[in-house]
């Protein structure tokens, strides 16, 4: 979304207050959004640019939902990320403050559009691994169910005294 900078630019606000959604639609297929996360809403954009002698930052929080799965058990699971977000906007590419590309805006037709700005920091915050909870137990790797008393083969091993019995014998060739 393109954001107007008017008011701010002809000194009129010391402030301007926005408050946008970026479509995460247009998330699809962004470079190095995680293929494992598809958002759930809009991701929320809300902060403030200041002007303070013609220094003017941008101060804002992204928010966003998204489901994905439990790397651990495959569990679907959602979540929600917020982030802060700054930058420092510029009204010509000329000016040099020594700043970091990275952390400036440009100000093009009296406003400035940093949807991609968003996104590509969000596909940044968001966690590389995802779990349903901390102590998720994961999956049998014998029968693939979820090891939270589902799957029995663990039992079946422990209180089966042939196995036992097995075993022992196995140690005792090994010996
Ligand atoms: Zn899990
Ligand atoms: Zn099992």
């Amino acid at each position: 979304m393109k954001l107007d900078l008017t008011a701010l630019l002809n000194k009129r606000m010391p402030k301007a207050d926005f408050d946008f959604t970026v479509d995460p639609s247009s998330v699809e297929g962004a470079a190095g959004f995680p293929e494992d996360i598809a958002l759930t809403g809009d991701i929320r954009v809300c902060g403030s640019i200041t002007d303070n002698n013609g220094y003017m930052a941008l101060e804002a929080t992204v928010s966003a939902d998204y489901k994905t799965v439990c790397d651990r058990c495959l569990k679907g699971l959602t979540g929600h990320i917020e982030f802060p977000f700054g930058r420092i906007v510029r009204v010509s590419a000329s000016e040099d403050g020594g700043e970091d590309e990275d952390e400036l805006l440009y100000v093009s037709e009296g406003g400035i559009d940093f949807d991609r700005d968003v996104i590509e920091e969000l596909s940044l915050e968001l966690p590389i691994y995802h779990l349903c909870s901390e102590d998720c137990p994961g999956l049998c790797p014998v029968c693939g169910k979820r090891l939270d008393g589902s799957c029995v083969c663990e039992k079946t091993k422990e209180t089966d005294p042939r196995m036992e019995t097995f075993r022992k014998l196995l140690d005792k060739m090994k010996e």
